[in-house]
């Protein structure tokens, strides 16, 4: 039976993308080989990279105005440190908003290079809510920020109006909801919350915001070494861009990020309605800040506990446990995921009230 997967990461992708991703193992267009046995040199996979990469830029409507977009391995991770080390003037200092246990580790790499200003956190109330009404220091070099707080379930609905350039880490939210993209100067997203397999890291930058720190930058790190080799600095993570190509390719047909958001808008809504409707269950996220993506909740009654876990494993679903630092249940209903599994969902919900009434 196919599960209605819940997992954060890595996470549901579209059926067709498994299908044509493992198509391509085995005969990659036609050409007898696997796509993991050809050069990332090769006409065929530098038209993939091509493509890839035009995609991303068409999608968050950033054609043609100075951002480039490139795949690079080491995960989001990789990019606490590449941020600030092509960001961060030697003697400089960064911004940093504390929403979770993501963006305090963004921090901890900052502050290996240069004065980290921590604007605000919500780390006292468990990260459940997005702090608002703070200062970014104008001397800063850059403003970073976490717009999906993937373990906490919140989610930034606005960002702030700062002259600073503005670094986002969107791993968990990238392509799912309509922003204003050209708002910030980079974007960064590890591929496996909403793109593709795990392996590759999306990097979006407005090219001119590069070269400006004094600083220099190991090869592997340097954002603008990878930009002028077209994101083949070194060989790619072949498979995850593939499929993350795929993934793009599956969004715009069904109509791109506009389309996908109403889609994601009504998933949110009909989850949400029944955590706050059901007296078994309550949302561990401030209401104002909850996240589209992943969706934090507990029983009111431990006790429950059992039950309810028998009740959804048997309908089918997989990946619903929260993280050890919320507990309770963590919902990650990420693009590929669809409005039926979360009906199936909120049956299950329902069908405990009936069964401890
Ligand atoms: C998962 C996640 C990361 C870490 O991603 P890796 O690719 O595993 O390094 C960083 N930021 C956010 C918001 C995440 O959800």
């Amino acid at each position: 039976m196919k599960k209605h997967n819940y997992s954060a990461g890595p996470c549901i992708l579209p059926q067709e993308v498994f299908e044509k991703s493992a198509q391509a193992i085995l005969n990659f267009n036609d050409s007898g080989l696997s796509l993991l046995e050809i050069s990332h040199r090769s006409k065929d996979f530098v038209a993939v990279m091509e493509e890839a990469r035009a995609l991303v830029l068409e999608l968050l409507d950033l054609k043609g105005k100075g951002y480039q977009a490139i795949f690079l391995g080491g995960g989001a991770s990789l990019e606490f440190l590449m941020i600030p080390y092509n960001m961060m003037k030697v003697n400089g200092k960064a911004a940093y908003l504390d929403t979770g246990t993501w963006a305090s580790a963004a921090i901890k790499e900052a502050k290996f290079l240069g004065e980290t200003v921590v604007v605000a956190s919500s780390k006292d109330q468990n990260y459940n809510n997005i702090p608002k009404g703070y200062t970014i220091p104008a001397d800063a070099d850059y403003f970073h920020c976490t717009s999906n707080n993937t373990i906490f379930g919140t989610q930034m609905k606005e960002f702030p109006e700062t002259d600073l350039p503005i670094v986002c880490d969107m791993s968990s939210d990238i392509f799912s909801r309509k922003l204003d993209f050209s708002k910030f100067d980079i974007i960064y997203a590890g591929a496996q919350k909403n793109m593709g397999p795990a392996g590759a890291t999306l990097i979006v930058i407005k090219e001119e915001i590069l070269g400006k720190t004094g600083r220099e930058i190991p090869s592997m790190l340097d954002y603008a070494k990878h930009i002028k080799a077209e994101s083949m600095y070194n060989t790619p993570p072949v498979f995850s861009v593939y499929a993350s190509l795929l993934t793009l390719k599956w969004l715009k047909n069904l109509g791109g990020i506009e389309a996908i958001e109403k889609i994601n808008d009504a998933k949110a809504a009909l989850l949400y309605t029944e955590i706050d409707r059901n007296p078994l269950f309550r949302g561990t996220a401030a209401v104002e800040d909850r996240s589209n993506m992943n969706v934090t909740f507990l029983l009111n009654d431990e006790a429950h506990t059992a039950k309810f876990d028998e009740l959804w494993k048997a309908a089918g679903i997989s990946g619903l446990p929260g993280h050890r630092s919320v507990g309770g249940y963590r919902a990650s209903m990420y693009n590929a995921l669809p409005l039926e599994s979360v009906q199936v969902l909120v049956d299950v919900m329902k069908a405990l009230e009936t069964e401890i009434k």
